[in-house]
Formats: structure tokens, C-alpha cells, sequence
């Protein structure tokens, strides 16, 4: 006769003694692991029937190998990518209250707290940024910035033309253009699509040697539409690009925008973040006079995925853009915004509790202390290749360097060998990519707060070990 059994083990303890130990054994991994997608689904349709239960402590263990086994570790401190951050434990802590509570953010009554910690903190967040002070503005989280910008886009688009909300674009007597530098984000030209602008209606326009947007350029641009029939009427101004981490010319850009009565909306998904470290202010100027800003805090602020955040000087424009009302919908409650009548999504998530945890913990000084260390980390790994004979290409405050040798060249190919060889030792993850000019360049960015110097002397010896290979 066998005894009682010992009590199951608690799937929440085991998912959480693994989150704990995650960045100590990460360093043990590579970066990156790509396998062929025939290997994943054999092991899947072997191994995962789902047609029986299994001990749930066991599945999350057999599920978190498997993510070890077969992920790009975003996480890991020599992953020199896309802005994927390194989370923190406060951060996964406060997710772990957003999965287990499940407020519902949709309807202010029935999440009144997790609604007014958004709130709170996204006030806080937006003046502590220098968008403006916390009436000025009305902000929400989304699920990314690729959301975020296409609300600047749907919000700027109602705030223009009256009858959009209704009739759409054939409310729109000539037709709406829009601008970005050839550096911004493809969501832009997504953006366009689906609010039926067409992605053509999202003009490219050059950029300068430091990969900025170019205002002679900007400037013709319009005129040139303007004369064609077309309507200009949005400008999105990238805060820190994601090849090269430019950031556009935004005061000149504000007068721009003020003269010719265009949105300036500044895309900062990634780069806002170091609005909030005061000697770095001053490459934000400006930014109180954008009409909106689309920031991640799962990008800088080193919170899981995904918390992309909409600011917006036009709070009823928001309003008239995303009002909705519906019978089953419990009733608003006094002045507060239901988010299902006032953003883009419906159910949704407690997206800001994570980042309330993350930043409650660490306070304003604590973020802004890992963000200035961040963006020392990207001056020391400029220096360091530099110092190695690599050349630094467009320089940024922000924490990414694009770089190349005579030997290497600019061509795509040669580049892409030379990130994967880098990739291929296991000992750190970069892209490469091409820049607004058309030259492919390597690219390292510091995305995680636990990256050290010894990580970027690490980068830098492969670097020399391949080049002196090549
Ligand atoms: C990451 C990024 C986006 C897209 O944001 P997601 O969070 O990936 O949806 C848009 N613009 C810039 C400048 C970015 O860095």
C-alpha cells in the first residue's frame, strides 16, 4: 500500500521559480537558435497530442524548455537587436497580477483600479517625458506601436476631416497624403492600408547625412502634393529609427508642421524613453509641441510585451475617433473615459500593471538611472569599435551603434554573412540592415539593462576575431 500523495506541485510556483532563475541561466544559452519550422512541428505532433491531461507543473516545465531550446532570447544581454527588452522581475511580477486578476479594462466600472493606475501612471509618465502636463494630454496603452500609430493616424485623420468618422475618405474632397523619413517604421505604410488611405498615400521623404528627416525635402514634398490635389495633413517625426536610431529634427519640424496645419505625431516607440533622463532632454525638444507620441514600455522600459502607450494633445478628437455605445455595455461612470468608447481595442488586458510594478518599484530616479546606464553602454560600445578600426556610422545619443570597415563593404550580402557569422558563434546576436542611403551596415543595439561593458568587449573581440578571418 502506498501512502498519500504529496500534493501536486503548484504550476504558478514552478512558471515562477523559472522566471526567477531565467536570467541566470540565460547567460548559459546563445542568443539565438533558429531551427527549420519541420522540426518544431514533428516534436509538436509527437509529443503534444492534447488528447490527454497532463500534471500542469510538468506541462509548464516541458513548455519553458521548450522556449529555452528554440527562441531567439530577446532577453539574453548579448541579444543586440529590435529593441527587445530584458524584462524585469518586478515587471513579470506585475503581469503575473494582470493574468491572475483579469480585470476587465474595457468599461471603467468594471476595473476601476487597474483603469485609474493606467491613468495615474500614464499621466505621470507623459510630463515626466515632457509631452506636456497631465490635463494637456490624454494617453492609453495599446498592444504596441504599431497601434499607437495607427491611432495618431485614425485620430489625426477625424481631428481633419469632419466627415471621416461617417463617410470615410469620401468625406475627403481631395486626398489626404501623409509624411514620414524613409528611416520610420513600415507600420506607417500598414497604417495607411487599413485606414483605407492607401499605402501610397505615405510619402518617404530623404534624410540628412545623420539619417534625419530632411525638411527641404519635407517641405517640397508637400508643395508638390499640394499643387497635384492631394491633401497633406500628418507628419509623423521618428523619435530614434529602428535601423539607426536617428532622431528627426523635431522643434524645426513643430514649426514646420505649425505653419503648413499639419499633425506632428512623434513616433518615439523606442527612443522616447530617454526623454525622461535630463542631460539627454535637449535631443527631445520639441516634444511638447507634437500633438501626439506613441511610446513602448516594452521597448526601453524593459517590461514584457506588449505596452505601447498613445499620448494625445486632442483628447476629444480621441473621443469622437473611437465612440462607440452599445446596450450591453455597463453605463460610464462620471467623467471617467470607458476605454472600449475611447481607444482601438475592446476586452483588454491590465497592459499598465506591469509597467505600474515595474516603475512603482524602481521609482522615477531608478528608471532613469538604468536608462542613463543604458545610454552610457552605447557610447562605450561606439568607443570600443571605434578604437577596434571599426567605422561609426550616423551616431545617435541613443544606445545603438551602425557600423562598417573598408574590407566589409556596403553590399547586402557581405553584411548579412557577417551578422550571421557573428550570430553563429553563440556569443551575441546582431542585424544587419540597410540604411535610408541604401548602404547595408552591421547593426548592435543595447536593448537590455543587464547588458555590461564585458558584454560589449565580448561583441567587439568576435567582431575582430571574424574580421581578421574574412
Ligand atoms: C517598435 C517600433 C514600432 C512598432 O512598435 P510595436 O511595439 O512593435 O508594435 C514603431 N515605430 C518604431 C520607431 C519602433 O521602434
Amino acid at each position: 500500500m502506498s501512502g498519500p500523495q504529496p500534493p501536486a506541485p503548484d504550476p504558478i510556483a514552478v512558471a515562477a521559480e523559472l522566471a526567477r532563475s531565467l536570467p541566470e541561466r540565460m547567460r548559459a544559452l546563445a542568443p539565438a537558435c533558429v531551427p527549420a519550422p519541420q522540426e518544431i512541428r514533428e516534436h509538436l505532433e509527437r509529443a503534444w497530442g492534447l488528447d490527454a491531461p497532463r500534471p500542469a507543473a510538468e506541462v509548464v516545465r516541458a513548455i519553458a524548455a521548450l522556449l529555452e531550446r528554440w527562441s531567439t532570447h530577446v532577453v539574453h544581454p548579448r541579444y543586440y537587436g529590435f529593441f527587445n527588452p530584458s524584462v524585469t522581475p518586478e515587471a513579470v511580477a506585475g503581469d503575473l497580477l494582470a493574468a491572475a486578476y483579469n480585470p476587465q479594462l474595457a468599461a471603467w466600472t468594471h476595473a476601476p483600479v487597474a483603469n485609474e493606475l493606467e491613468r495615474h501612471l500614464l499621466r505621470t509618465l507623459g510630463a515626466a517625458a515632457g509631452f506636456g502636463a497631465p490635463d494637456e494630454f490624454l494617453a492609453h496603452f495599446t498592444s504596441g506601436g504599431a497601434e499607437a500609430n495607427h491611432s495618431a493616424l485614425l485620430v489625426a485623420l477625424t481631428h481633419r476631416f469632419s466627415g471621416f468618422g461617417r463617410e470615410g475618405l469620401a468625406a475627403c474632397t481631395r486626398r489626404p497624403a501623409f509624411y514620414v523619413s524613409a528611416g520610420a517604421h513600415d507600420s506607417f505604410p500598414k497604417a495607411a492600408h487599413a485606414v483605407g488611405l492607401g499605402r501610397d498615400a505615405c510619402r518617404k521623404v530623404g534624410t540628412d547625412a545623420a539619417y534625419r528627416l530632411d525638411l527641404g525635402a519635407l517641405a517640397s514634398s508637400v508643395q508638390r502634393d499640394r499643387r497635384a490635389g492631394f491633401e497633406p495633413f500628418f507628419v509623423a517625426a521618428t523619435l530614434g529609427t529602428t535601423a539607426c536610431g536617428a532622431l528627426d529634427p523635431l522643434a524645426e519640424l513643430a514649426e514646420f508642421c505649425a505653419r503648413e496645419n499639419l499633425w506632428l505625431h512623434a513616433d518615439g516607440a523606442w527612443g522616447a524613453a530617454w526623454a525622461l533622463v535630463p542631460e539627454l532632454r535637449h535631443c527631445f525638444a520639441g516634444l511638447s509641441l507634437a500633438d501626439s507620441l506613441t511610446l513602448d514600455a516594452h521597448k526601453a522600459l524593459q517590461v514584457p510585451m506588449g505596452a505601447g502607450i498613445f499620448f494625445c494633445r486632442h483628447p476629444e478628437s480621441v473621443r469622437r475617433t473611437f465612440r462607440t455605445a452599445t446596450d450591453y455595455m455597463p453605463a460610464a461612470a462620471g467623467s471617467a473615459d470607458d476605454p472600449y468608447a475611447s481607444t482601438m481595442q475592446w476586452s483588454r488586458r491590465a497592459i499598465g500593471l506591469k509597467v505600474f510594478v515595474a516603475l512603482a518599484s524602481a521609482g522615477m530616479p531608478g528608471v532613469v538611472g538604468m536608462l542613463r546606464g543604458m545610454a552610457a553602454r552605447g557610447d562605450a560600445l561606439r568607443a570600443k569599435l571605434a578604437a577596434a578600426g571599426w567605422s561609426v556610422v550616423a551616431p545617435t545619443p541613443l544606445p545603438l551603434a551602425c557600423f562598417t570597415h573598408a574590407g566589409l563593404g556596403t553590399d547586402e550580402s557581405a553584411v548579412r554573412a557577417a551578422a550571421d557569422a557573428v550570430i553563429a558563434t553563440g556569443d551575441a546576436w546582431i542585424a544587419p540592415i540597410r540604411a535610408p542611403d541604401g548602404r547595408w551596415l552591421l547593426r548592435a543595439c543595447i536593448t537590455s539593462h543587464l547588458t555590461t561593458d564585458g558584454d560589449l568587449d565580448a561583441l567587439v573581440a568576435a567582431l575582430s576575431t571574424l574580421r581578421a578571418r574574412a
